[in-house]
């Protein structure tokens, strides 16, 4: 049976096939404790846990050791998802929170789970600046930048990008980094994302996400 992995997804309570594997990343601490409690008991499922652009006015002092602690006692779980986002406030505490997580998923070795909208020129910035103490791979998830950027990101930095539907920058992409998402809460949608993609681009999604998670 052909295998599925939905390489960004969200909380979910519906079962999946032995066919179906999902990444699911957490937004926010109330989250982390169920993004981790979902992956103990299902092998199929990978987590991250971390806090997205949307949520950072809402940390409280502590936030990146209480993170940081449950990444250490639970060695399998990646960082994310964490991102810039220019349509949302606090920029610069966003950028705050976004470095301090990059940090710890490089200092612990752990991949980190992307999300940019808007924002490249900020975000080249910050990975320039931690370019020689990177994570072990970055998935940009949802992708938004352009070709140009691809040709950047995939030049200095261990990258993957995840789509929804068939986007323009997917030619510029290497085939062996494009991988499917849902970006929802429902990971066995992501059957019908990579059918839709198929009609763009031939590609082994499954070997691609796995390719990447072996990397940490
Ligand atoms: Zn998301």
């Amino acid at each position: 049976m052909k295998k599925f992995i939905d390489a960004h997804c969200h909380l979910f309570d519906c079962d999946l096939p032995d066919n179906i594997g999902a990444i699911v990343n957490a937004t926010r601490p109330s989250e982390w404790g169920a993004v981790i409690d979902l992956t103990r008991n299902n092998t199929n499922i990978c987590g991250a846990i971390g806090v997205h652009p949307w949520y950072v006015a809402d940390l409280t002092a502590g936030w990146d050791e209480q993170l940081q602690d449950l990444l250490i006692q639970n060695p399998d779980i990646m960082v994310g998802e964490i991102g810039l986002d220019k349509y949302k406030p606090d920029m610069d505490l966003q950028i705050h929170v976004f470095s301090r997580q990059l940090e710890i998923a490089a200092e612990l070795g752990r991949g980190a789970h992307v999300h940019c909208v808007g924002t490249w020129d900020k975000m080249f910035a910050i990975l320039k600046r931690y370019k020689s103490k990177m994570p072990p791979f970055i998935l940009f998830h949802r992708f938004s930048g352009n070709g140009v950027d691809v040709v950047r990101l995939c030049a200095d930095y261990n990258v993957y990008f995840s789509f929804w539907d068939s986007v323009r920058v997917i030619s510029d992409v290497p085939i062996s980094r494009i991988l499917i998402e849902t970006d929802s809460d429902n990971p066995l949608g992501v059957v019908a994302v990579a059918e839709q993609i198929a009609e763009n681009v031939n590609c082994d999604f499954y070997k691609n996400t796995m390719g990447m998670l072996k990397n940490g």
